[in-house]
């Protein structure tokens, strides 16, 4: 089997680099080892959150919500429907100390500083305005009006939908085993046969690095296994999404009452079988903290707990550039925790690129060669902002 772009991945990233190129006249291929949507994509909390982000994802951040309340524009009004985004609830870091109070107020200056002013300080009254049922442990925090959040499995459908429409193919259950130079054409090896293409991107989430390694590149190798939990449903209590500043929190009421719970509380991964395991102990970790923000939680009770497969950079931006070992192949991963709200505008700026050499936001402090073959992280991890990996909410 030959094309122009082999897209190996078919998570949310996967799914929209197909759909953009689509719409700019290629003929995708999307190769996804399992079914798509069945890693990060299809089981995170559906955070989308222009809030508390790193300074240089901010004008993709900004740009990626332009799409998201428009997105009946880029996948029609049906398939837009089917992606429940809840609009403008906002989202809303809470502080419970004087020190992370502090640090807001230092954040919204930053902000300002560079000319946003999307992030707003609110003090307790004001917090409470927005969540009343927050405990008198939370003193203020900072809210971010445009936020919401989507259903993260049907968002990934819905891109993948749009981009069969426009002509991408999808092949599911088919893993790529290695990738080779014929030529000016890559040759990968698959589960399914040879297949061949001029350019390919490497959405491989976790185990992109590995993709990656076929190459003879090597990237960050860190991938983390964040876990969620669900509640069974409660009366509506909650219509912002609510963050935690130092502390492991994010929490938001579903349409349906349930309450999804995470925050960056670590389970363990397999990379290998591809799974991974909530840990008990930890999990309860997670529920105090919703406990001591949220009283009215103490009633609800688990129903479910899981993790997801993210991989995570030692700065906490994602990789987003072109390979900096060959040509005509592109990586794009390691969102960090944080990478499905960037969905619908790095596909579109990757296809940007792959078209015509440049594209409308810069990506270049994304860019690979920050640590392709064993370059030094821009950013320690523990520095890299007031952000833990998977906090997002
Ligand atoms: C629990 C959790 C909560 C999160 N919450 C939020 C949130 O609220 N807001 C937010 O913005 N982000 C959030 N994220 C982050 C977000 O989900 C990810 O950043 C994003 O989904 C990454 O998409 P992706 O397409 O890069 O990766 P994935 O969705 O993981 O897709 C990668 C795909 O590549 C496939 N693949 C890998 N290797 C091969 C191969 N060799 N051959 C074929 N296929 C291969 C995999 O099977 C996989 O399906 C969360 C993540 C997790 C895990």
């Amino acid at each position: 089997m030959q094309t122009d772009v082999i897209i190996i991945g078919g998570g949310l990233h996967g799914c929209s680099t197909a759909l953009h190129l689509a719409q700019r006249g290629f003929k995708p291929i999307v190769l996804e080892k399992n079914i798509v949507g069945r890693h990060a994509s299809g089981v995170n909390a559906g955070g989308v959150r222009q809030l508390m982000r790193d300074a240089a994802e901010i004008p993709l951040s900004i740009a990626a919500m332009d799409i998201w309340e428009n997105l009946d524009k880029l996948l029609g009004p049906q398939l837009a429907e089917t992606c429940e985004f809840i609009r403008r609830v906002g989202q809303v870091g809470v502080a419970a100390s004087a020190s992370e109070l502090a640090w807001c107020e230092q954040r919204t200056a930053d902000m300002k500083a560079l000319g946003y002013d999307f992030e707003e300080m609110l003090d307790a009254k004001g917090v409470r305005q927005l969540v009343p049922s927050l405990s008198d442990i939370c003193i203020g925090g900072i809210v971010s009006r445009r936020d919401g959040h989507a259903n993260p499995f049907r968002t990934t459908q819905a891109f993948r939908a749009r981009a069969e429409q426009l002509g991408a193919r999808f092949y599911e259950q088919t893993c790529v085993t290695d990738v080779a130079a014929t030529g000016s054409k890559w040759q990968l090896d698959t589960t399914r046969g040879q297949m061949r293409a001029d350019i390919v991107v490497n959405c491989g989430g976790a185990w992109a690095w590995r993709i990656a390694e076929m190459i003879g590149e090597q990237l960050p190798r860190t991938h983390l296994a964040l876990t969620l939990m669900v509640t069974s449903r409660i009366q509506h209590f909650l219509d912002p999404v609510v963050i935690g500043i130092d502390r492991k929190l994010s929490l938001k009421q579903t349409q349906v009452g349930t309450v999804v719970i995470g925050g960056g509380v670590l389970g363990d991964p397999d990379l290998d079988a591809g799974t991974t395991l909530t840990v008990a102990d930890r999990m309860v970790e997670s529920a105090q903290t919703v406990w001591d923000f949220f009283p009215v939680l103490r009633q609800a009770t688990i129903v479910r707990t899981w993790a997801g497969l993210e991989a995570v950079t030692p700065d906490i931006l994602p990789i987003i550039g072109a390979s900096s070992v060959a040509k005509n192949f592109w990586h794009v991963f390691g969102f960090s925790g944080h990478g499905f709200q960037l969905g619908p505008i790095v596909g579109s700026l990757v296809s940007d690129m792959i078209t015509d050499g440049k594209s409308a936001l810069s990506i270049a402090a994304f860019s690979p060669d920050r640590f392709s073959n064993g370059a030094v992280a821009r950013v320690p991890i523990h520095a890299a902002q007031h952000e833990q990996p998977g906090a997002a909410g």
